[in-house]
């Protein structure tokens, strides 16, 4: 039985910086790429903060340049999904496309995915004029009204970007003051084709009779007051959770159900497993710290294999 030193899990900044660190410390990695490959930066668009990119980067971009540079560096990748993870004696067992891989060592970098607003309307209409994300779903509603969800960096970049097609965004805030950045919530505040609606949430999607969305009920948060809205998209930008389907009953986790890692490290409660990116982290959650974790979860397996 040939044992593996390390297997990476996720295919984000994390995950392949991870990968580049174990190939060039020799540990010849295997990284599996999961559902979604290159994670929720390919469904973001201009990345502007990521360093050694003076005029940005397509977020599908920087995960292409870097898959390159770990499969520079001789990572094996396999472009399928773990669906199990299970401690054995000596290290773990891995089960991917049906192969079971015996390995050391695990890095997880599964990141996290877009929260949903949680309404049955929303599950009946998604991909009918419902969405989590607009550089996919954007192109769909050219010439049409919708309305965004949410008061973060995410919220504002995808309000933005929706209005390259739609006529009017409308961007609906439970609260009266954003949490985005000075200069997202600048630039959004400044767009004539975005109205902002603060204090109101969404209690239901119409449309559901007819096959796709016509409207929302809104519910104002401060007066309680109802009111309906015709519009032809959906779009949901309230943050995120982590994917940890995979290490649930595993590893301990943290107050806000994150993977749980030592201070300071990526180690998790399971020796010989480490956690890095979005998966562990409900702080930061950027794209270069993401990275960075990555290359702490490289190093700190290269030292635990020593
Ligand atoms: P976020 O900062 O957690 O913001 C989520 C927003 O959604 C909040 O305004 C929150 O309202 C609202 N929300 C949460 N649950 C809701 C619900 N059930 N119904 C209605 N509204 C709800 O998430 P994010 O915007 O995805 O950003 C995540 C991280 O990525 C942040 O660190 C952000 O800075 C970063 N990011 C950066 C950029 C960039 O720099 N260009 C772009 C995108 C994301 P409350 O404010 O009331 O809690």
């Amino acid at each position: 039985m040939e044992w593996l030193n390390t297997v990476i899990v996720g295919s984000g900044p994390a995950g392949w910086t991870a990968a580049i660190y174990a190939a060039r410390a020799d540990l010849k990695p295997v990284l599996f790429e999961g559902e979604q490959p290159g994670g929720q930066l390919t469904t973001t668009t201009d990345i502007e903060n990521f360093p050694g990119f003076a005029k940005g980067i397509l977020g599908s971009e920087l995960m292409n340049v870097m898959k390159e540079q770990a499969l520079r560096f001789e990572t094996k990748v396999v472009s399928e999904k773990v669906t199990s993870l299970e401690r054995i004696e000596g290290g773990f067992a891995v089960v991917a496309g049906g192969v079971t891989y015996h390995t050391k060592t695990v890095i997880l970098a599964t990141g996290a995915s877009a929260k949903r607003l949680g309404l049955d309307a929303e599950k009946a209409l998604y991909g009918k004029g419902v969405s989590a994300c607009a550089t996919c779903d954007g192109f769909f509603f050219r010439g049409k009204e919708v309305i965004i969800v949410g008061g973060g960096d995410s919220a504002m970049e995808e309000a933005n970007f929706l209005t390259r097609f739609a006529t009017k965004v409308v961007l609906v805030h439970r609260r009266d003051a954003f949490r985005a950045s000075k200069i997202m919530q600048d630039r959004t505040l400044a767009n004539p084709k975005i109205e902002v609606v603060y204090n109101t949430e969404i209690t239901d999607i119409l449309g559901v009779d007819v096959g796709h969305v016509t409207g929302v009920k809104l519910r104002n948060t401060v007066t309680g007051e109802m009111s309906e809205r015709t519009i032809d998209g959906v779009f949901a930008a309230i943050g995120h959770e982590p994917n940890t389907a995979l290490v649930q009953n595993l590893v301990e986790f943290d107050e806000k159900k994150y993977v749980k890692t030592e201070p300071g490290t990526t180690k998790t409660t399971v020796p010989g497993l480490f956690a890095c990116g979005d998966v562990q982290d409900a702080h930061y959650r950027q794209a270069i710290t993401a990275a960075g974790s990555g290359c702490m979860a490289a190093i700190e397996v290269e030292r635990f294999l020593r």
